[in-house]
Order: C-alpha cells, then structure tokens, then sequence
C-alpha cells in the first residue's frame, strides 16, 4: 500500500511538470485533463530532446506483477512479462526450459541378450543380460528328430528357444535279409539299409508243371555270398 501511496505522487508530480513544460513550448497543446497522458508515454518512450535537471526524466519503472506468458516445458523454455504501471513499458523474460525428469517405460524392451527400459527422451535404465529360467523340453529328441527347448528370462519374459539335437544313434542291422526283385539288404530299426547290393541268380527250377488248365511254376535262388534266398516267379 505505501509503494502504491508513493506510485501516486510520482504521477502526479510527472503530470505536473509535464503541462508546465509543454505550456513554456512553442507547441499547442490544451492544458486540458485530456492532453496529460500522451506528453506523459512520449517523456518515457523516448528521450526529450531537450536537457532538463527535472525528476521527470528518471523516471524509474514501477512494475505490476509478473505475468506468465506460455509457461516453459521440456523442450521450450517459457515467457514472462510485466508492464509498469506508470509508462506501460513491457519487460519480457525468458524462463529457462523445465530440466528433464527421465520417466521410464513400465514394460521392458528387450533384444536377443538384453533387456531395459527406456524414456520418450530415448535413454535406457536398468540395461541388464537376460537372466533366464531354467529349460523346458518343448518337444524331445528322438534318433531321427531334432528336439525344441525354450527358456524364458525371468525379468522381461524373453523366451529363448534351442533345438535338441538328434539323440545318438548306432545303426544295429538285423541279421536277416530284407528283399525286393533286384536286391537284397540288411536293415536298422532307424531304416537305415545296410550291405545293399543286386541278387545273384542261381538256376532257374521248375517247382509244378504247366498243365492245360494251369500254369506252372519256376523259381531260381540268390546265391549271393554267405546266404541264399528263394525267389519264386511265374513263367
Ligand atoms: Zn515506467
Ligand atoms: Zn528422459
Ligand atoms: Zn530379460
Ligand atoms: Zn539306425
Ligand atoms: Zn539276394
């Protein structure tokens, strides 16, 4: 209340002598009531061109209240202005950009041998290797097939997988001899074939005679090293 008080005289000891200079001017200004504020901005805006000692001269800006222009952010830093109550002079000031807080995402992120969560500002916390659960045999191996196992890491969820490879396997081949009309092999329960090779034919025998109302019979036998088997044909 006591700077308004003070505010007040100012002003009036301004209009004051701001009518007594512009009546000893040559210029025609009315010394009207309606007259006193424009000689009163152009005292402030710019300077008189005539040196004078008078107080009106330093006149010293007294400011209203800060006011809050567009308020900083992140990215842009903010403006404020205050204007004097006596010239309505502005003054602007910049207020500096708000400092960033990193907020980080509640979900990880996660590559093939990390995971961490990040900011919208692009910076990564909490950047670890996965820490993974044990395995889990999706599907097994067999002689013949590959196995799946996966694993998930415990802190992100990223899941693992991994094939099993095939179970050792060693080829057991039967004693017996498999055949078909050109050759004869031994075989592994895998269905691995063994020792494949042609037949060797022995004679050919006739087993039942062609008669007029049937044919006959002939067979002839592999004779191939070590083991024999009948192969029977019709003529
Ligand atoms: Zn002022
Ligand atoms: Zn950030
Ligand atoms: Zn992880
Ligand atoms: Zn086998
Ligand atoms: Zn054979």
């Amino acid at each position: 209340m006591k700077r308004k008080a003070s505010l007040i005289l100012i002003c009036i000891l301004i209009l004051f002598l701001a009518s007594c200079s512009a009546d000893s001017s040559t210029e025609s200004i009315p010394s009207g009531s309606t007259s006193t504020v424009s000689p009163l901005i152009n005292e402030v805006t710019s300077e008189p061109s005539t040196p004078s000692p008078e107080p009106s001269n330093n006149h010293v800006h007294v400011f209203d209240e800060w006011i809050m222009v567009s308020n900083p952010t992140e990215d842009e830093p903010g403006l404020m202005e205050r204007i004097c109550l006596t010239c309505d002079y502005k003054e602007t000031q910049e207020i500096p950009k708000l400092s960033h807080i990193h907020q980080y995402s509640s979900t990880w992120l996660n590559d093939d041998n990390q995971h961490w969560l990040v900011c919208s500002c692009g910076e990564k916390d909490s950047v670890a290797n996965h820490t993974f659960d044990e395995w889990v045999i999706v599907k097994e191996a067999t002689d013949t097939t590959t196995g799946i196992r996966e694993r998930a890491c415990l802190v992100c969820s990223y899941k693992q997988t991994e094939a099993i490879p095939l179970l050792s396997h060693t080829h057991s081949f039967e004693e017996i001899w498999h055949n078909d009309i050109n050759q004869h092999w031994h075989e592994c329960t895998c269905g691995e074939k063994d020792s494949i090779a042609n037949h060797i034919y022995g004679e050919w025998i006739t087993t039942k005679e062609a008669t007029e109302s049937s044919s006959g019979l002939r067979e002839h036998s592999c004779r191939s090293e070590g083991h024999t088997h009948e192969l029977q044909y019709l003529p």
